[in-house]
């Protein structure tokens, strides 16, 4: 089982990180080699994050912090606080422009979150941050980040990922309604994750809810115990 196919809640998600990560976008510091995305692609979610034809994320800026009775929407999303130093836009802006221009040599390496239910989250996995630009939403303007997933089990290495082997985050959302935050077998609302019914190494699609259900780690157990019956 893939990282990214497991469940998780807000509190083991923001435990694993080791810090509250209620602002959705973190750009990494000295101790973490990494900078984190939160992303949504629920019906309520805030911000327009999406994947284009490639696989790539689209991740959206985020908006100026509500004051002044302007609403936040309203507004350019900004690239500095009121007080002149960087918002999160702003650096991961300059990260990325950086890049592009070659004034860094690699991309930054981003751990991104799914948003699947109120409370319940799933890893999307490791992407690499290539570009940036700045678009009208038909109001004003956001940020629009472009991210490359990528495989990386050690941080200095990096290799391309097969984009299809993840389940898409809409797919995801589908299952976890479908199968009502449970496991198809038992009922159980523990140690959930998305199971392939037809494994992805034997031919199964990440890409349709018909080849995806919720598991519970015991049954999962329970399913792999007959396939090496199976073989054996
Ligand atoms: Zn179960």
């Amino acid at each position: 089982m893939q990282d990214s196919d497991k469940i998780i809640s807000y509190h083991e998600m923001t435990a694993m990180e080791n810090m509250s990560l209620q602002r959705g976008m973190v750009f990494s510091d000295g101790k973490r080699k990494y900078s984190i995305l939160l992303m949504s692609q629920r019906k309520d979610a805030v911000y327009n994050d999406d994947f284009d034809k490639n696989g790539n994320l689209i991740y959206e800026g985020h908006d100026a912090r509500a004051e002044g009775g302007i609403s936040p929407k309203e507004e350019d999303q900004p690239l500095e606080t009121p007080s002149g130093t960087w918002t999160e836009n702003g650096k991961f802006y300059k990260a990325a422009m950086d890049f592009k221009s070659g004034l860094r040599k690699d991309p930054e390496l981003v751990k991104v979150y799914e948003k699947i239910d109120v409370g319940v989250w799933s890893i999307k996995g490791f992407f690499q941050l290539i570009d940036v630009n700045q678009v009208s939403d038909g109001r004003r303007n956001v940020f629009k980040f472009h991210l490359k997933p990528v495989l990386t089990k050690i941080f200095n290495r990096v290799e391309d990922l097969p984009f299809n082997r993840l389940i898409p985050t809409a797919v995801k959302v589908k299952v976890w309604e479908r199968d009502r935050g449970k496991c198809v077998l038992c009922s159980s609302m523990d140690n959930l994750h998305y199971d392939h019914d037809l494994p992805y190494a034997k031919g199964g699609t990440s890409l349709t809810e018909k080849n995806i259900r919720l598991l519970c780690a015991t049954c999962n157990l329970k399913k792999h115990d007959k396939i090496m019956t199976f073989v054996c």
